[in-house]
Parts: C-alpha cells; structure tokens; sequence
C-alpha cells in the first residue's frame, strides 16, 4: 500500500530520469482510470515532462505547456518505468505514457479492483481540484504542532489516517509511527497531552524520514512491484514487539488490520476485535 514514503520515493526516481523527456503517446488502458476528458489525454503528446513530485499520496506529474496529470495510486497501484512498452496483454496497464526515446511510464495496478486515478488538469482545474484543496498539511518532513490539528474526540489511528487533517499517511505507517510514539491507537486525539503531541509528531518524522532513507538505499529503478517496506510493526501480529518482547496483537476490520503492542501502547490491554465482536453480536 503506497504512502508517503513509497509515493516520495518513486517520484524522487522517476522525476529524476524522466524530467525533460518528450511524451510521444499516451494510452489509458484502465477503463475507469482517466476521471477527466477536457484536455483529451492525446493533449499530452509531444508535452515534455518537467517535474514528477509529490503531494500527500498524490503523484504530480508537470508537463510543460501548464498542463498536470494527477495520479493516485489507491491501494493497488504502482508507478513504474520501462525500457520496453507493455505488452497489450499486461492486464495490469491502467496508464502509459511511452516516452519519445521508447521507454515507458506506466500506471499499473495490482489485484481485481481498478481504483487508481489519472486526471489530467490545466492550471485552473488543478486551483480547484478537490483531492488536492481539501488536503491538509504535509506529515513530512515539518508536520506542524499536532495538538490543535488533532484537537477532537476521535481515535488518532483515524485522525492522523485522514488526509484532510494530515496528508500523506495510511494504514501501514499509522500502525509504525503509533508504536514508535507509544501511544494507543483508539486514544482520542483530544485527549492527548502536550508531551504526547510532540512525541506523536517526532514519531511521524521518525518514522516516515527512516522510510525515505532506507529506500533511499535500497530502491532503484525500475521500482519492483512489491516494494521493500521497513514495517516492524503493521501485519506483524502474532510476532515480538521489537521494542519490548511482548507478542504484538491485531484488531481486524473489514478490510484492513490495525496492529500494536499492549506493553507499549495500551497498559497491557488487549483492544476488541471488531470483526469478531460484530460477529458475535
Ligand atoms: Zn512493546
């Protein structure tokens, strides 16, 4: 699942070897992926590629001649680039950009679901486009003060997941920056002190830095398909606290499992399994 670290990363590599580059053709292979229509994405043939950056868990790719694609790679998606063109029968393609000296960038997707998005928006689409209007602050590199950000009685693990409070974090690193800060997940963000604030907001520049850097070391392009994450504490229920031993326990929802460690984060309470409680209800 692709986050702020992960979308960082690729469009540190990617910007970088695909700046200045000329787009020949663009194809939307995704039958839902291309969520606008004016300009046509054909619009983007013989554009240059100025700059690949990131935003919240958004990718903005800068064409020259102010246009900008805006990519989301929801749960599943990836973005990658080839030497080669993608074979039409790569059921994964959901957008490629094949580029004037034959290599290709391409939106891909993993699974059953199509999700990821593509919108390609001139400057005044871009001032009004809502995913990116409605995103609150960077969680990295200088998330500001959390107290008044997160000053409501709902569950941090929630909070700092929503992208309008604080943009770029999701449901693998909340788990990480959660048990670096010792904190519970099901804590109200009102109810955090002074001290815990600014442990919570180290944590997230901890965390989210460390994920940088270790990609930093160990990436390269082309970006694999199942990126290397430096996770010690998401999906690792069942396995030791790498901080004090205790075995780290699990709270499953529909589609998605919230891991922690009772010693560290919640008194040595073990937290409901939602799953299984509405089960027995
Ligand atoms: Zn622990």
């Amino acid at each position: 699942m692709p986050e702020l670290p992960e979308v960082e990363i690729t469009a540190r590599l990617i910007g970088s070897a695909t700046g200045g580059r000329r787009i020949e053709s663009a194809l939307a292979p995704g039958v839902n992926t291309l969520r606008t229509y004016d300009p046509p994405l054909s619009a983007t043939a013989g554009k240059k590629i100025v700059s690949v950056t990131r935003r919240g868990k958004l990718f903005v790719v800068t064409l020259d001649d102010d246009l900008t694609l805006l990519i989301h790679l929801m749960s599943a998606g990836r973005l990658q680039l080839f030497d080669t063109r993608a074979s039409l029968r790569d059921r994964t393609s959901r957008l490629l950009l094949r580029l004037e000296d034959g290599s290709e960038l391409r939106l891909r997707e993993f699974g059953t679901k199509q999700a990821a998005w593509v919108k390609l928006l001139r400057p005044d689409g871009l001032d009004t486009e809502e995913t990116l209007t409605t995103l609150g602050p960077e969680a990295y590199p200088d998330p500001p003060p959390l107290r008044p950000l997160l000053d409501a009685p709902r569950p941090l693990h929630g909070m700092l997941r929503d992208q309008r409070i604080l943009a770029g974090i999701g449901r693998s690193w909340v788990d990480e920056i959660l048990h670096e800060a010792k904190l519970s997940p099901f804590k109200r963000g009102s109810e955090l002190s002074d001290a815990e604030a600014a442990r919570l907001r180290e944590a997230i520049i901890a965390k989210l830095g460390g994920a940088i850097a270790h990609y930093e070391q160990n990436l390269a392009l082309p970006i694999p398909d199942k990126l290397p994450m430096p996770l010690t504490v998401h999906r690792r229920n069942g396995e030791l606290c790498p901080r004090c031993g205790d075995t780290l326990e699990a709270v499953f929802y529909e589609d998605y499992v919230m891991c922690y460690c009772p010693t560290c984060q919640t008194d040595g309470k073990l937290l409901k399994d939602r799953r299984l409680s509405r089960l027995l209800k």
